[in-house]
């Protein structure tokens, strides 16, 4: 089933990193940060953005003009959030960044794979937050169902052999080298080859999970996930 599309002037944005080297491997992107998720993570860093009511910073019209004056000084242009697919209007901005020249990356936990399968002619890049086994899930984003919506996403991106990388952030309790481990396993036999852990600095109190503190992947856990993805990073978020 495919997402209805609206126009692009309707997409809610909460923000615009307007140059970074980080967002999209091997290019120069600018980010737009949309509005609105359906899960609720402790340790969202982006939490303003999880209200999809919450005022647009920024009207599309903005980012044209902006992403006209940047064309050979930009090559891509990521949308992140908040959770982009959550949007209807995800796909005319898309489908405009790509006419105005630009290359299209999407940051998304894959809440909605019938949308994703839909955004794919539309994507040169993906990265996908995997969080924990799917079974764990709901202890995080207090969502149920929602570890195979997010595992169904990952099967739907490798089945389209999209530029892809996923990413983990661990929570207390879900970040021991055993737990981690079984996580490398099941990513590596799905067929994911390039991958990030990601270290929160600090994680907040939340119902059902341990009280806040800093995450540390230790050096076992390291190995593991060297062993388990041709290509691995790990990174400070
Ligand atoms: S899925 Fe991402 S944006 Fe949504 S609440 Fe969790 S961390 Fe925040």
């Amino acid at each position: 089933m495919g997402i209805a599309t609206t126009g692009a002037e309707q997409l809610r944005i909460g923000g615009l990193t307007p140059l970074t080297s980080l967002d999209y491997p091997g290019e120069l992107a600018a980010v737009i940060y949309c509005r609105g998720c359906p899960w609720r993570c402790p340790y969202c860093h982006n939490a303003d953005l999880q209200d999809a009511t919450g005022p647009s910073a920024l009207g599309w019209r903005h980012i044209v003009s902006f992403l006209e004056v940047r064309r050979g000084l930009l090559d891509a242009v990521v949308l992140s959030g908040g959770e982009p697919t959550a949007q209807q209007a995800l796909p005319g901005a898309l489908a405009e960044i790509r006419k105005l020249g630009f290359k299209t990356g999407l940051h998304t936990g894959g809440p909605y794979p019938d949308r994703l399968a839909a955004l794919l002619p539309l994507l040169d890049w993906v990265a996908l937050d995997i969080k924990a086994l799917p079974e764990d899930y709901p202890r995080i984003t207090g969502a149920p169902g929602s570890g195979e919506r997010a595992w169904q996403s990952l099967r739907l991106l490798l089945d389209a052999g999209i530029d892809l990388e996923v990413r983990t952030t661990p929570m207390p309790g879900l970040d021991d080298t055993g737990y981690l481990t079984r996580l490398f396993a099941r990513l590596a036999a799905a067929g994911v080859e390039t991958y990030a852990l990601q270290q929160c600095r600090t994680v907040g109190p939340s119902a059902g999970m341990p009280a806040p503190r800093q995450i540390k992947i230790d050096d076992a856990a390291l190995v593991a996930a060297r062993g388990a993805f041709p290509h691995f990073t790990l990174r400070a978020v």
